[in-house]
């Protein structure tokens, strides 16, 4: 017994060390990534990405008529900021970390210390972004399914749908847990692939410059390029309030990527959905306040109804 509780004490203290050095490790990179631009600075590129995505819109808009500053704009620019850093900062990181670390005891058990079964490490670099690119976004175009499928989810997805006008910025307009439920059902199947940290830098601005676009104010489909790139003018139908009777639950499910939907029957662009409502049933009873919307999925009693 006494020795079982000093052990615990160990692995506690372990834990708690890597909480408080994820903490104190991350604000300490957050302020040499805004004092130090570079070349793979997260920061620099997202203001960047973000400024060109914007000016876009103002320059070539779709809907002309649609306010620079739109309905909701300064609420997502805020949840940019939190999705984006903050969250990372503030408890994501710690708790990775922290899981990381979980995991890679729990397989000690087994004997287990390395899980890496496909070494791509070899590979030209080219080839190595290609394929995590898309195994990353085949298995998020799974997760988000099951956002719109399992009800419990589905009270954290709201966030997302209640954009009432699209903007590059609503992109990150997510409840946080969607950021946990993406990286957990990731994390193994990645890991088993054994790709290097410096990939995720390029693959994730990538994903983020084409989530940008996707939300857009603009009319773009790229021609044939649409049915492999997810885009502004597909994504608005993932938006649409009303569904068909084919897609209860909704269609368009992409991130980055179409081909998963086409592939799979789960693409729908029936006309030019330029104008069409965005939303779902009951969304004029949706908090519209940031940390309303937060705290919306952990309420018991639910005013609006699923779709
Ligand atoms: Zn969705
Ligand atoms: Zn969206």
């Amino acid at each position: 017994m006494y020795f079982c509780s000093v052990i615990d004490m160990i692995m506690l203290e372990k834990y708690l060390q890597i909480i408080e050095e994820s903490f104190s490790g991350y604000f300490n990179y957050l302020v040499s990534e805004i004092t130090n631009p570079s070349w793979t600075n997260y920061f620099y590129w997202l203001i960047g990405l973000s400024l060109l995505v914007w000016l876009l819109e103002i320059f070539i808009p779709w809907r002309k008529n649609q306010a620079i500053f739109r309905k909701g704009f300064w609420l997502d620019s805020f949840y940019i900021i939190f999705n984006f850093f903050l969250f990372s900062l503030v408890g994501y990181n710690a708790l990775s970390n922290v899981g990381v670390e979980l995991f890679n005891d729990f397989l000690g058990l087994f004997g287990i210390k390395n899980i890496v079964a496909i070494e791509v490490q070899d590979f030209a670099v080219w080839a190595q972004l290609l394929i995590m690119f898309f195994i990353a976004d085949f298995i998020q175009w799974n997760v988000h399914r099951q956002l719109h499928k399992k009800p419990w989810l589905w009270k954290f997805h709201k966030v997302h749908h209640s954009v009432k006008e699209m903007g590059f910025a609503a992109q990150f307009r997510f409840h946080f847990m969607e950021t946990i439920v993406y990286k957990t059902v990731q994390y193994i199947p990645l890991a088993m692939i054994g790709f290097g940290i410096e990939q995720f830098f390029v693959v994730h601005m990538f994903s983020v410059f084409i989530g940008h676009l996707n939300h857009a104010n603009l009319g773009w489909s790229y021609g044939w390029l649409g049915y492999i790139l997810n885009n502004p003018k597909m994504h608005i139908w993932h938006h649409s309030k009303e569904l068909p009777k084919e897609h209860p639950y909704g269609m368009n499910y992409g991130l980055s990527l179409s081909i998963w939907d086409y592939l799979f029957g789960t693409a729908y662009i029936p006309k030019n959905g330029k104008n069409i409502e965005l939303g779902f049933h009951g969304d004029e009873n949706f908090p519209k306040s940031f940390q309303e919307q937060l705290a919306y999925p952990f309420k018991k009693t639910q005013k609006t109804t699923q779709k």
